[in-house]
């Protein structure tokens, strides 16, 4: 599976001295430590909030996400992470042979999941401006029936790229008329640093689920994510839930809604991340004109945590082991590849570093593909 070479390569960029961009973590620094202690603690002095929950989640956290997604509580479902809302909707919707249509290049996670029950996986090529919906309505007018449509509306990853208002539209309403379910995967839209947020692809058709999470705005350690679906398909999968884990953590599920219910902070908090990426994503981006000039093709994204990057006529996995020696790392295209040929492609995290080690990065990655 690509995921596991993804790792492997995880594996190398973790030595000493690597400025390391491959990773898809968010800054440690960022992470409201202090907020989470004190909604911790108040939590702790509730001892029901030690006992098992609800295999839905707990209720006022449901309640509370409801709120934040303006959605109701009963289209909620809360998951050990947004990455075990894709893997339970997986086992929920899809059995073996049935067609998932995935980003090509596409979320290593998802097609891990998709994988893993036995989908028939077609990529569809993703464009600057997202998923290629009229490709896919014409895959849909030559007879191809999904079941399901996985796609990363908000800041993609890897590619960084964002489905507009139009897109989303088109997207439900190819998924009402030919009767998939789309699962908007979006754990990077509150990170948005330019532009203006488009209204979600479920305010636009009746089959279109959203995974949130907690890990990119608050912290992954909470494991806190959710699913929004129409309460059928919520039903469906708590009753798979119950067969996987039970429940989730009431104790992390109590933290993660405390802090979403406050909203003066959360938005100053979330905004303060955001423009910290921002000004690392124009740092990278600027440093790596800089020392390339035309030898790449790059563009900022407005949010979220990664620059998709084209080396022309550079093979960038065999790129990676020089980039290393040279102390920089990245992840390589061809890891996210479904059918494509990506291999001048590279995934670039701007997320962890400061705006100088990015600049060291990109000196650092130019002077490797110099060596080459
Ligand atoms: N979806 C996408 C597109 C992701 O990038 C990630 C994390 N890298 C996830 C889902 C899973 O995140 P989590 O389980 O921490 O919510």
């Amino acid at each position: 599976m690509p995921g596991s070479a993804i790792r492997d390569l995880l594996r190398l960029t973790e030595s000493p001295g690597v400025l390391s961009m491959a990773g898809g973590l968010p800054a440690t620094e960022l992470i409201p430590a202090e907020r989470i202690a004190l909604a911790t603690a108040s939590a702790l002095g509730d001892r029901d909030l030690l006992q098992y929950t609800a295999s839905a989640g707990l209720r006022r956290t449901r309640e509370s996400i409801a709120r934040h997604e303006t959605v109701a509580p009963d289209q909620v479902l809360v998951t050990h992470g947004s990455q075990q809302a894709l893997s339970l909707l997986a086992a929920a919707l899809v059995d073996p042979g049935d067609v998932v249509v995935v980003d090509d290049p596409v979320y290593v996670g998802a097609m891990q999941v998709f994988a893993s029950v036995g989908a028939d996986i077609r990529g569809l090529p993703l464009t600057d401006e997202g998923i290629d919906v009229a490709t896919l309505a014409q895959w849909c007018a030559d007879g191809l029936r999904p079941t399901i449509v996985h796609t990363v509306t908000a800041f993609h990853n890897p590619a960084g790229v964002s489905a507009a208002s139009g897109r989303r539209r088109a997207l439900a309403e190819l998924a009402d008329r030919y009767g998939f379910w789309v699962i908007d995967d979006d754990p990077y839209g509150r990170l948005r640093f330019g532009g203006v947020a488009p209204p979600p692809t479920r305010s636009f058709g009746e089959r279109v689920i959203t995974l949130g999470s907690a890990s990119k705005i608050l912290a992954p350690a909470l494991r806190v994510g959710w699913l929004i679906a129409p309460p059928q398909v919520v039903a469906l999968v708590e009753r798979l839930r119950q067969s996987a884990d039970l429940c989730g953590s009431a104790l992390c599920q109590a933290v993660v809604g405390d802090l979403l219910d406050d909203t003066d902070w959360l938005a100053t908090h979330v905004a303060g991340v955001a423009a910290a990426y921002g000004r690392r994503a124009h740092a990278l981006v600027d440093a790596l004109e800089d020392v390339f000039g035309d030898a790449i093709e790059i563009s900022v994204p407005d949010g979220g945590m990664f620059c998709w990057a084209r080396l022309p006529g550079v093979d960038t996995t065999s790129l990676l082991d020089r980039a290393v020696d040279h102390g920089v790392a990245y992840v390589p295209g061809q890891a996210f590849s479904v059918q494509r040929d990506l291999s001048d492609r590279l995934r670039l995290s701007f997320a962890t570093l400061t705006e100088d080690n990015l600049r060291t990065g990109a000196v650092r990655l130019q002077a490797a593909v110099a060596a080459g």
